[in-house]
């Protein structure tokens, strides 16, 4: 069996890794100069959002021989609406750094690789189907799903974001959810150190969005964290992205390829997480052409994880600042912190389902 990787990030490092662990040295094929050269990027594992499991550094570690070391543990997490604010406090999950930086998760996984990776890849997706007996789509995007008429595309974001030098708890994670600063989207302030972190604001380029600036909101938004957080956060990097899109494959695996994280459509809707179910797509992928499982049946969960985060979204969608606030406003207190800390339920998928009849009308409305 010959196996190509398309891809050296999240998913194609995890597919690699387990791989290997069973025998099979795939060959890797990455179109940048090393692994994780792009812009340097704080993100967080959620617990709330890897129901039913509890802590998925431990999971991916127990469950898979997947070793990452987050550059912090979550112990706070503030959620600012228009006007009110709730903080969550306890394990909420964990921060890691993406990207250029030594520690990032991509430099962590390819350590744990011996595949060979060829850098500056112009393979094409039709050139490595014909030299391999096997495939697997890590690209990050669903472009060549789409090719195929195999990706279902529900929305797409954009995203601008940029590092900050400052002082930071490097344990606390703040988020507004304020639709004058990102309509129907969010913002992130992210620490990976006591001196830097990184902050974005995303919105869906959904039709009530079509006026709307993204550099316009961004200046309304670093002008509001310099003066909330009283400090002058100079900028040290910047990115953005337009109109990325997010949607799902319809088959994780067609003939001898497999999609794989956000080809496959890893990438949660309703806020943009994907980076343990990119890592676990990759693995489950493995496991397939190892003989452990059926890439299709272990990818359901995710599958459903992705439908439940769609459902999400499109209620957020219909939000309006003051609904937000009255959201905010439960979340304060007792009630916030035991819907973080259940670990009887999964809270977005008993949402999801609750709201699935609403969205069917507002549907059907429309
Ligand atoms: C701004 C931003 C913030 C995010 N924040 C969070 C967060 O806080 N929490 C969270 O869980 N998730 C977050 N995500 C989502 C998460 O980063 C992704 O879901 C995850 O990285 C996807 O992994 P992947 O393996 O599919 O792709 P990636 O890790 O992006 O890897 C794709 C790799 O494929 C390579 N490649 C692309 N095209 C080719 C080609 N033609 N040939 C060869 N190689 C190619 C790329 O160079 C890259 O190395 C965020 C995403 C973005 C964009």
């Amino acid at each position: 069996m010959d196996i190509a990787i398309m891809g050296a990030g999240l998913s194609g490092l995890a597919c690699a890794i387990t791989l290997e662990k069973n025998g099979i040295t795939p060959k890797i094929f990455e179109k940048r100069s090393k692994v994780g050269d792009r812009f340097i990027n704080g993100e967080v594992f959620l617990d709330i959002f890897s129901r039913p499991v509890h802590d998925c550094i431990a999971d991916l570690a127990d469950a898979h021989g997947i070793f990452l070391k987050p550059t912090a543990t979550i112990q706070k997490m503030k959620l600012i609406s228009k006007n009110e604010q709730a903080t969550i406090k306890g394990h909420l999950g964990f921060i890691s750094i993406r990207g250029r930086e030594q520690d990032s998760l991509e430099s962590q996984l390819a350590q744990q690789s011996k595949a060979t990776i060829h850098y500056n890849s112009k393979k094409t997706y039709e050139q490595l189907l014909s030299e391999y007996t096997h495939v697997v789509m890590a690209t990050g995007d669903g472009d060549y799903a789409k090719k195929t008429n195999n990706f279902r595309e529900d929305l797409s974001v954009s995203i601008k974001g940029a590092t900050i030098e400052g002082t930071f708890d490097p344990i606390s994670v703040m988020a507004w959810i304020d639709y004058d600063l990102a309509p129907y989207g969010y913002c992130f302030l992210i620490p990976f150190s006591e001196t830097e972190a990184n902050i974005s604001l995303a919105i869906p380029n959904i039709p009530k969005n079509v006026d709307v600036k993204i550099s316009q909101l961004w200046e309304l938004f670093y002008a509001k964290i310099r003066s909330q957080l009283k400090q002058e956060f100079p900028i040290t990097d910047e990115f953005q992205i337009s109109q990325y899109p997010i949607g799902i494959c319809l088959s994780p695996r067609i003939g001898n390829t497999f999609y794989v994280g956000n080809c496959f459509g890893t990438l949660m809707p309703f806020m943009g997480f994907g980076q343990y179910a990119s890592i676990l797509s990759g693995v489950f992928a493995a496991y397939d052409l190892c003989g452990l499982g059926k890439y299709e049946e272990l990818m359901k969960p995710i599958r459903q994880s992705y439908d439940d985060s769609l459902i999400l979204r499109r209620t957020m969608e219909q939000l309006s600042n003051d609904g937000l606030d009255r959201a905010i406003r439960a979340l304060q207190g007792y009630w916030g912190e035991k819907l973080f800390q259940t670990k009887t339920i999964n809270p977005l998928k008993v949402a999801s389902y609750l709201l699935r009849p609403y969205i069917k009308l507002q549907k059907w409305r429309t």
